[in-house]
């Protein structure tokens, strides 16, 4: 087993961006770097058996400090969310994990629910790649990153948010390809496992090859969107 490096990153700041969500900044430690759509590992030095993974959120042109953005769930996250900087020497993270990346290669169909949208800013951040991000929330409010749609614009990023509880449907897959409008496209699915199932299998219905959906699945849960 291959063994993978610990660190106790400092924690520069944590803030709550949409209600029940925060995000983190962390100082990145020497030769920090991921890929979009890579997660970190956290657990706390005292309970070393509970570890939660987290989506780097953050623009990977940034080597200095990282960002992950948390929604207040759970017991874990409820004592991250508690943190103050200063009060992080238990944190431990490791990392970045995962093969569920895009670097900017051509066109990426990013679809997302509540919290789920984390890794996709990364993404969107990217200086390069078109991408399409159909995105689900409960209320307007509840758009996590929604006041960053017009930067994201800027750099190839187009935005097509619901809000579920204000009257407007959730995305259906055979909308999600007939808007993509484009045989080339890659589809990313993240979040809870019947939103990425659903979509998965609705996107396979619609036509789409399966080598052309990837899919992340964080859990099963529902109250998201
Ligand atoms: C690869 C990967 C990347 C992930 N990235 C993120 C991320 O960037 N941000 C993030 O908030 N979570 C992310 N998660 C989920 C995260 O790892 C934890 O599952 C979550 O924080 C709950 O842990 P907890 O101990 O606080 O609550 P728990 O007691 O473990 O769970 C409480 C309940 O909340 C559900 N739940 C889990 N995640 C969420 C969520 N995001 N929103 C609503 N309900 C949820 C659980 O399924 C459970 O029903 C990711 C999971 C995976 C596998």
């Amino acid at each position: 087993m291959p063994v993978h490096p610990e660190y106790r990153p400092k924690l520069l700041s944590s803030r709550e961006v949409v209600p029940g969500v925060r995000l983190f900044r962390f100082e990145a430690w020497p030769g920090f770097t991921f890929l979009p759509g890579q997660f970190l590992m956290f657990h706390f030095a005292d309970d070393p058996k509970t570890w939660r993974a987290y989506s780097v959120c953050s623009d990977t042109a940034d080597s200095s400090s990282f960002e992950v953005a948390i929604g207040m769930v759970g017991a874990f996250s409820d004592r991250l969310g508690a943190l103050k900087p200063g009060e992080e020497k238990e944190l431990i993270v490791r990392g970045p994990f995962g093969k569920w990346t895009w670097s900017g290669e051509g066109h990426a169909v990013l679809i997302a629910g509540g919290t789920g949208v984390t890794p996709f800013r990364a993404m969107a951040l990217l200086g390069k790649g078109k991408k399409t991000i159909f995105y689900s929330s409960k209320n307007k409010a509840d758009r996590l990153f929604g006041d960053e749609h017009a930067a994201w614009a800027m750099r190839g990023a187009t935005v097509h948010a619901r809000a579920t509880r204000e009257g407007e449907s959730r995305w259906t897959a055979a909308e999600i390809v007939s808007a993509t409008d484009d045989s080339s496209a890659v589809f990313f699915i993240c979040g809870p496992k019947a939103l990425v199932e659903d979509m998965k299998s609705g996107l396979a219905a619609a036509g789409v090859d399966a080598e052309k959906i990837r899919t992340e699945k964080w859990g099963d849960y529902t109250d998201l969107f």
